[in-house]
C-alpha cells in the first residue's frame, strides 16, 4: 500500500493496488495522479451521483474462489442511462471490474489472450459472431459512454467527459468486453455475469445507509410530477431510471430526486390494458409489482398487437408478462446465451426451433422501466419454440438480448393477481367484457394511479414521521403539508374523471 497526503486538502490518500495510477480524494474530490512516490493534483473530479447500489468502496467479495476488495469506481453515462464500473483489487495483486447496471452484475478481468480477428470499434454490431477461446461469441451491445464522476483509486487517468468505447460479447454464461477507449486495438476483458449473492460480498451498504445518501429507501414507493404535463408519476426507488408518463408519453429520466424530460412525444391515445400499473402478483409466494407496460405491434399490414408488462422484485429483478389476443406468457432474461448460427438453438440441453422473424414497434408505453423506452422504438425479433416454451432474441441498433418464456393459462394469471375477471375476460374472448370488468374493479378498489396510491403513500409518510413527532424532532407542518399536497391533485383528478 502506498500512502500520501492530498496536496489540496492534506487528507490521507491511499493506493492499495500497485496498478492504480490515479485516486480521487474522498474529502475534496481532487484528482490525484501517482508519480513515483508523490502525488500530483490535476483538478477536480465530479462527485458520483448517489444511486441505490448496495456496493461501496471497502466492500469485499469472492470471484472464482479469489478474495477481492472494491477500491474505486467510475460512473458512465450513455443515452440510455448510466451505470457503475467498480474497480476490484484481488489478493494476488491482480485487478478486475465489476459492472453494476441497476442490479445486473458482470465481473471481468484483463485477458492475456485476444480474439484472432478483432474488428474495429465501428465494425461491431449486435448479433455479430466472433471466435475466441474455443467458443463462438455473439455481440450483445456496442456503446459509447462518458465518465460523469468517480471516486477511490483507478488504473487509468479519467476525468469528466472521458469517453469509453466498448463492445460486449456473450457466450453461454461468459462475458467478453473489447474496450476501445485507448484506440483501435482494444484491451480485452473476460468474465461472466454474476449475482450479488454469488460474490459472497461483505461490507455492503444496508438499505438504511443507502437511504441516508440517496434520500429514500430502495423499493419505497415515490411520486414525482411529470415535468411536461404535471401528471403524478409513481415509481419504486431503485427499480428503474426511466419513466414514461401515461398521460403525455413524455420520457422522463430519474436522477436522485430530480426528474428531467428526455423527450416529449405527440400524445397518443391512452390504451386500456387488462392489468394496471401498480398491480401486485403473487408468484410462488413472491410478490412482484407491475411497474411498466407497453403495447407493441408487429410491423406488417395485418400485424398483431400485444401488451408487455414489466414486473419487479427488489432482489429477484425483472420479469415480463406478455398478453396476446389469446395467450399469456411469462418471460425472464436469459443469462445462458445460445449460438444462433442455424435455425435451431440449444439452451440448457433443450433444442428450440426457429418459428418466426419479425420487426416490432412500441405503440404505447407507461410507467417505469430499467432502460429507455419510447413510442416508436423498433426491434428485430426471432422466436424459437419447443412445445409451450420459447426463447426469443430481440435486436435493436445497439443491443441484442435473449429471453426465455413459457405459456401460462389465463387462470394462472388470474390467480397471481387475485382477479377472476382476467380468466373470465379471455375465456369470453371479448375485449369489451374485459374492459368493463376492469373499470368496475377500479371503481371498487381505486387504482394505484389515484386514491389507492395516495392512501399507501400517506401511510408510509405517517409511519416515517410519527416516531419523529413523538420523539419531538419532527415538524408537524411538513407532514401535514406533505399529505395535503399528496391528496390535493388526487381529489381534483377524481373530479375530472367523474
Ligand atoms: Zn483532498
Ligand atoms: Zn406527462
Amino acid at each position: 500500500m502506498f500512502q500520501s497526503a492530498c496536496p489540496a486538502c492534506g487528507a490521507p490518500v491511499a493506493f492499495r493496488s500497485a496498478t492504480s495510477v490515479m485516486a480521487v480524494c474522498a474529502y475534496c474530490q481532487s484528482t490525484l495522479l501517482r508519480d513515483a512516490d508523490s502525488v500530483r493534483d490535476v483538478g477536480k473530479m465530479s462527485a458520483v451521483l448517489e444511486d441505490y447500489s448496495p456496493i461501496q468502496i471497502t466492500s469485499e467479495g469472492r470471484f472464482e474462489g479469489q478474495h477481492f476488495s472494491v477500491v474505486g469506481r467510475i460512473q458512465l453515462r450513455y443515452d440510455g442511462g448510466f451505470w457503475n464500473e467498480w474497480y476490484l483489487w484481488f489478493d494476488d495483486g491482480s485487478t478486475g471490474w465489476l459492472s453494476d447496471a441497476s442490479g445486473q452484475y458482470v465481473v471481468t478481468r484483463p485477458s492475456t489472450q485476444a480474439p484472432e480477428h478483432v474488428p474495429l470499434f465501428d465494425r461491431n454490431h449486435p448479433g455479430d459472431r466472433l471466435g475466441f477461446d474455443r467458443a463462438t461469441w455473439t455481440c450483445a451491445d456496442v456503446r459509447e459512454a462518458r465518465c460523469t464522476g468517480g471516486e477511490g483509486e483507478l488504473p487509468m487517468r479519467v476525468g469528466e467527459g472521458w469517453l469509453a468505447r466498448v463492445a460486449d460479447y456473450r457466450s453461454g454464461h461468459r462475458f467478453l468486453t473489447l474496450d476501445y477507449s485507448d484506440g483501435d486495438k482494444p484491451t480485452v476483458y473476460a468474465g461472466k455475469s454474476v449475482t450479488v449473492d454469488a460474490l459472497q460480498k461483505e461490507r455492503l451498504r444496508s438499505p438504511e445507509q443507502i437511504a441516508e445518501k440517496a434520500g429514500r429507501l430502495p423499493g419505497s414507493l415515490n411520486a414525482v410530477a411529470c415535468p411536461s404535463c404535471g401528471a403524478q408519476l409513481n415509481y419504486l426507488a431503485a427499480a428503474a431510471q426511466h419513466l414514461v408518463c401515461p398521460q403525455c408519453q413524455s420520457e422522463v429520466a430519474l436522477e436522485g430526486d430530480k426528474a428531467a424530460v428526455l423527450a416529449a412525444h405527440r400524445s397518443v391515445e391512452a390504451v386500456e390494458t387488462t392489468l394496471e400499473l401498480g398491480a401486485v402478483a403473487s408468484i410462488n409466494g413472491t410478490k412482484w409489482q407491475l411497474i411498466g407496460l407497453m403495447r407493441c405491434r408487429e410491423d406488417a399490414s395485418d400485424g398483431e398487437s400485444w401488451t408487455e408488462y414489466l414486473l419487479h422484485h427488489a432482489h429477484k429483478g425483472f420479469k415480463w408478462l406478455i398478453e396476446t389476443t389469446d395467450e399469456w406468457h411469462i418471460v425472464s432474461v436469459l443469462d445462458n446465451w445460445p449460438d444462433a448460427a442455424t435455425s435451431q438453438v440449444r439452451v440448457d440441453g433443450r433444442v428450440y426451433t426457429k418459428m418466426y422473424d419479425y420487426r416490432r414497434t412500441v405503440t404505447f408505453a407507461a410507467g417505469a422501466f430499467n432502460w429507455r423506452v419510447k413510442v416508436g422504438d423498433r426491434a428485430n425479433v426471432s422466436e424459437y419454440k419447443s412445445s409451450n416454451q420459447h426463447v426469443t432474441a430481440e435486436r435493436t441498433e445497439n443491443e441484442l438480448s435473449w429471453s426465455y418464456g413459457s405459456q401460462i393459462s389465463s387462470q394462472t394469471v388470474a390467480q397471481w393477481f387475485k382477479d377472476p375477471s382476467i380468466a373470465a375476460g379471455l375465456v369470453d374472448g371479448t375485449a369489451s367484457t374485459l374492459a368493463a370488468a376492469r373499470r368496475a374493479r377500479i371503481k371498487e378498489e381505486g387504482g394505484w394511479t389515484s386514491q389507492g396510491f395516495a392512501l399507501l403513500f400517506t401511510i408510509v409518510l405517517l409511519v416515517l414521521n410519527v416516531p419523529l413527532l413523538i420523539a419531538g424532532y419532527g415538524e408537524i407542518g411538513v407532514t401535514f403539508f406533505g399529505l395535503l399536497a399528496l391528496w390535493a391533485p388526487v381529489s381534483s383528478n377524481s373530479w375530472e374523471s367523474d
